[in-house]
């Protein structure tokens, strides 16, 4: 659910455009004055607000001013004076879009629905998706380099996410213990086959219910591991 901030001290108003925007199933906090329309803009998660210009305290020049310099949620500016109006987009303060006073509230819905809609697809495009590797319960973020089963975090070592990640990513394919340290470990590593038995132990420890039965990570007795898909 969207979130709304609307800033004005008009108290009818404010709870006009609340309960058309209700009616829309947003979600709206009201602030009556400059200073606890700021505080609350800056401080809250809202997805878009609803500005007046002139107001108790600061005005809605200098919230708006401030509120760019931080976050690019949308601004809509509404205004009994269309001399304000023309004010704010002389001064290049970066409302996304004005209203002057008297206007229909569902033509504020409209606008409000039209510049949430312009924002998520901008922020959609903005955002990569990380690379995901999902089996059964198990969520490898190779991303952000963590480990969940069952939505719940485990931490695990480099080494650890590396082996568990070349694993996952290959299911069904048995590796011998030689194998997988060439493919993990760096020639000039110290150690031996050995560490990838102590690793395969601490990677069981962390994702198996039962390491005896494991449900991830098999052994295949004499040849070396397989990855069960
Ligand atoms: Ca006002």
């Amino acid at each position: 659910m969207s979130k709304i901030l609307i800033v004005e001290d008009e108290l009818a108003i404010a709870e006009l455009e609340k309960d058309y925007l209700e009616i829309d199933q947003y979600e709206v906090e009201l602030a009556a004055d400059g200073n606890t329309g700021l505080e609350k803009a800056m401080n809250g998660d809202f997805d878009l607000i609803i500005l007046d210009l002139m107001l108790p305290g600061m005005d809605g020049f200098e919230i708006c001013k401030k509120i760019r310099e931080e976050k690019n949620i949308p601004i809509i500016i509404v205004s009994a004076k269309k001399d304000d109006i023309d004010k704010v987009r002389g001064l290049g303060l970066g409302a996304d879009d004005y209203m002057t006073k008297p206007f229909s509230p569902s033509e504020l819905v409209a606008r409000v629905k039209a510049h949430l809609a312009r924002y998520d697809r901008l922020i959609g495009s903005n955002q990569k998706s990380n690379d995901i590797v999902e089996i059964r319960g198990l969520k490898i973020d190779k991303t952000a380099r963590r480990v969940y089963l069952n939505g719940e975090e485990k931490i695990f070592t480099t080494k650890e996410f590396d082996l568990l990640t070349f694993l996952a990513e290959n299911p069904n394919h048995v590796y011998s213990k030689e194998e997988l340290f060439r493919e993990i470990w760096d020639m000039e590593s110290i150690g031996d086959i050995a560490t990838v038995t102590v690793h395969i132990k601490k990677i069981r420890e962390k994702i198996e219910y039962d390491s005896s039965k494991p449900q991830y990570i098999e052994t295949i007795w004499g040849v070396g591991y397989r990855f069960k898909i």
